[in-house]
C-alpha cells in the first residue's frame, strides 16, 4: 500500500515564497567595506529575487546555466543564492582567494556561462577574464565603484528590471549550486546540490538538536559564502525566518565582535582561526563587548582546540562543533551533550564536546578499518564513510574519482576516525595528513591540542617528516602567543603528561605565523614540503621507542 500523501517537490521556491509572506520585516544587515551598514528585509529581498531572476532570464539564461558568483558576503550574494536556482540555474559560487589561474580553472570546469562579480573583487577578475568564456557579466557596487565598460552595473540591471517574474516548475532533483572542494588535499573537484538536498539538509540545520535555528535567531555567517555551501546557513535562515547579517570582507575579531553585540548575533559560524583571533581580543579587553543573549558558535572545518572552547565559554560564546565536507554539503555530524551526560563532570563533557559529535538525522557514518567495519569502542581508528540524501553521489565530470565510493555507495571522507560507544566521532586525521613512526600511527590533532592547551601556544600543527629509520617521525611548528617564548623543554614536558616517549615531536620550530589554505585551514601539504629537509640538518634523532 502506498501512501496517500501530496508529493509537492522539495525545491527552494516555497521556503522563498513563505520568508517573504510571513516575515517581510525581518532584517537582512550588510557591513560595507567602508564600516558602514546597509539594511534591507526579507520584503525588498523578495522582490530583488524575483528582479535577479527577470535580467539573468532576459540575459538567455536556459535551465541548467551555470551562474558564476566572485562575490563576498553580502546582501546581492544571499539574493544570487535563491534567484539563480529558482530562475532553473545553477549557482556557482567561485573562490577569489584562489589563484587566478585557479580560478579559471574551476570556472571553465563548471561550464559558468554568466558571472556576478563585486566592484572589489574586479582586480581579481580581470587577472583571468581572458581565459573562461562569459556571455555576460554584471558588477555589484558594493564599495560604490562604476561598473567597465564590459560588464553591467547590478543595480541599474535590477532597478529596470519588473518583479513580475514567475517561477519555472522545477524538479527536486534539478541541480541547484554547484562547489569545488577547496582543495586542501588535492585538485579541486565540482559538487553538485539539488533543490532537494538543500531544502533537506538546511530543515536538518534548523533543527534544535542540531544549530536550533530559529525566527528568534540573527545569524552572522563569517565562513565565506564561497565556501562549502556557505554552511547551508542562508537557506536555513530562510526557512526559519531568522534575521541574516552579512560581515561584507575584511572584517577583523573586533568588528564581528562589534556586529554581534550591536545587531544581537545569536549564532555566528566559523573556522576556528577566526575564533582564535575573536579570543585575543577579548583577552586584550574583556569588558568590551555586552551580548545581548548567549551566543552558539558553529565551528568546523578544522577542529576547534579545547581550551579555545573553554575559554570562549567564559565569555558567553558556546562552541557548537560540527563535521562535515563540501561533499557533504556540509553537515555531518554535531557534537551536543546527551541528557545523562550533564550528570559527567566538567573534564569529561569537555572531552566530549571536543570531539566532532554523532551524525544529524538522515545521516549514517561508519568506520572502515584494516580488516571491514571497525568497532565503535573509541580506540579503533578507521577512514570515516558517509551516506545521507545530501552526500555528493559523484564530483561533475570527473569519473576517474569513482573510487572516493564505496561499491555499495558509501562515501569514503578521506578522514581517519574513532567512534566510540556513545557513537561520537572524534577525527584523529585526514588520511594525507596521518603520521605513521616506526609501522604506529600518531595523531597530530591530538598532539597539536594538547600543545595549544600551553599558554604561551597561539597555534601549533604538527606534521610528518622523512626519517630514515622510523620512516616518519612528527614535528611541531609552533605559533607561540604575543610576548611568550615557551621553550623546546617545556612543550615536550606537556607532551609527556598525556602521550608516550615516542609520540613526543623531534622538534619544537618556532614562526610568526601558519600557512593557510584560502578558507583558513592549516596548510599541512606547504609545511611538509618547507621542512622536507628538516632531519638533514638535525641528524640526531633522540630515538624515541
Ligand atoms: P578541503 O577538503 O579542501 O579541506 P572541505 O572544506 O570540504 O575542503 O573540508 C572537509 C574536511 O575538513 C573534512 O574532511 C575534515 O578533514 C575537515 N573537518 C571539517 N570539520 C571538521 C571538524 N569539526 N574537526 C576536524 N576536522 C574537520
Amino acid at each position: 500500500m502506498r501512501g496517500l500523501m501530496m508529493e509537492d517537490p522539495l525545491t527552494l521556491l516555497p521556503i522563498f515564497e513563505r520568508v517573504a509572506r510571513y516575515f517581510p520585516q525581518q532584517e537582512i544587515v550588510t557591513r560595507r567595506p567602508d564600516g558602514t551598514f546597509s539594511r534591507t528585509n526579507y520584503a525588498a529581498f523578495s522582490t530583488r529575487v524575483r528582479k535577479l531572476a527577470r535580467v539573468l532570464a532576459d540575459a538567455g539564461l536556459a535551465p541548467g546555466d551555470r551562474v558564476a558568483t566572485l562575490l563576498w558576503n553580502h546582501a546581492a550574494h544571499f539574493e544570487a543564492f535563491f534567484a539563480v536556482p529558482l530562475a532553473g540555474g545553477v549557482l556557482h559560487p567561485l573562490n577569489p582567494r584562489l589563484h587566478p589561474d585557479e580560478i579559471a580553472w574551476i570556472a571553465r570546469t563548471g561550464g559558468d556561462r554568466f558571472l556576478i562579480v563585486d566592484d572589489t573583487l574586479w582586480p581579481t577578475f580581470d587577472r583571468f577574464r581572458e581565459s573562461v568564456p562569459l556571455d555576460r557579466v554584471w558588477q555589484v557596487p558594493f564599495a560604490g565603484h562604476p561598473a567597465p565598460a564590459c560588464a553591467v552595473n547590478y543595480e541599474a540591471a535590477l532597478n529596470l528590471a519588473a518583479a513580475d517574474f514567475v517561477f519555472p516548475q522545477l524538479d527536486e532533483r534539478d541541480a541547484a549550486s554547484m562547489y569545488f572542494t577547496s582543495g586542501t588535499t588535492g585538485r579541486p573537484k565540482g559538487v553538485v546540490y539539488s533543490h532537494r538536498s538543500l531544502v533537506l539538509h538546511g530543515l536538518a540545520i534548523c533543527l534544535a538538536d542540531c544549530c536550533g535555528i530559529s525566527r528568534m535567531d540573527v545569524v552572522l555567517p563569517a565562513t565565506p559564502m564561497f565556501h562549502a555551501n556557505s554552511w547551508g546557513l542562508p537557506h536555513a535562515a530562510v526557512i526559519a525566518g531568522a534575521k541574516m547579517v552579512f560581515p561584507g570582507s575584511g572584517a577583523t575579531p573586533a568588528d564581528l565582535l562589534d556586529l554581534i553585540e550591536q545587531e544581537g548575533v545569536t549564532l555566528a559560524s566559523g573556522v576556528p582561526t577566526i575564533w582564535l583571533g575573536v579570543l585575543e581580543e577579548l583577552r586584550r579587553n574583556p569588558s568590551g563587548w555586552n551580548f545581548r543573549a548567549p551566543v552558539r558558535l558553529l565551528v568546523g572545518g578544522t577542529a576547534p582546540p579545547e581550551n579555545l572552547v573553554r575559554e570562549l565559554d567564559r565569555f558567553g560564546l558556546r562552541i557548537l562543533q560540527a563535521w562535515g565536507l563540501t561533499e557533504t554539503s556540509p553537515l555531518g555530524t554535531v557534537s551536543l551533550l546527551k541528557p545523562h551526560m550533564r550528570e559527567w563532570s566538567e573534564e569529561r563533557q569537555y572531552e566530549a564536546r571536543s570531539k566532532q559529535g554523532y551524525p544529524v538525522p538522515l545521516i549514517q557514518v561508519r568506520l572502515a578499518g584494516a580488516e571491514g567495519e571497525a568497532p565503535w569502542d573509541g580506540v579503533t581508528p578507521g577512514e570515516l564513510e558517509v551516506r545521507g540524501p545530501w552526500v555528493a553521489s559523484a564530483y561533475y565530470g570527473a569519473p576517474e574519482s569513482a573510487d572516493r565510493w564505496t561499491p555499495d555507495g558509501w562515501f569514503r571522507t578521506g578522514d581517519v576516525a574513532t567512534i566510540d560507544s556513545e557513537g561520537f566521532v572524534k577525527i584523529f586525521d585526514r588520511t594525507k595528513d596521518m603520521i605513521k613512526s616506526g609501522g604506529e600511527w600518531i595523531s597530530s590533532v591530538d598532539l597539536e591540542n594538547t600543545l595549544m592547551a600551553h599558554p604561551g601556544v597561539r597555534e601549533a600543527a604538527v606534521i610528518a617528516i622523512h626519517d630514515p629509520k622510523w620512516q616518519e617521525r612528527p614535528l611541531a611548528i609552533i605559533v607561540p602567543r604575543e610576548g611568550a617564548r615557551p621553550s623546546p623543554e617545556d612543550l615536550a614536558a606537556l607532551l609527556a603528561t598525556r602521550f608516550d616517549k615516542w609520540q613526543i615531536p623531534d622538534g619544537f620550530i618556532f614562526v610568526d605565523e601558519l600557512p593557510r589554505t584560502s578558507v583558513g585551514k592549516i596548510q599541512k601539504s606547504h609545511l611538509r614540503e618547507q621542512f622536507r629537509d628538516w632531519r638533514k640538518d638535525h641528524p640526531d634523532p633522540s630515538p624515541r621507542k
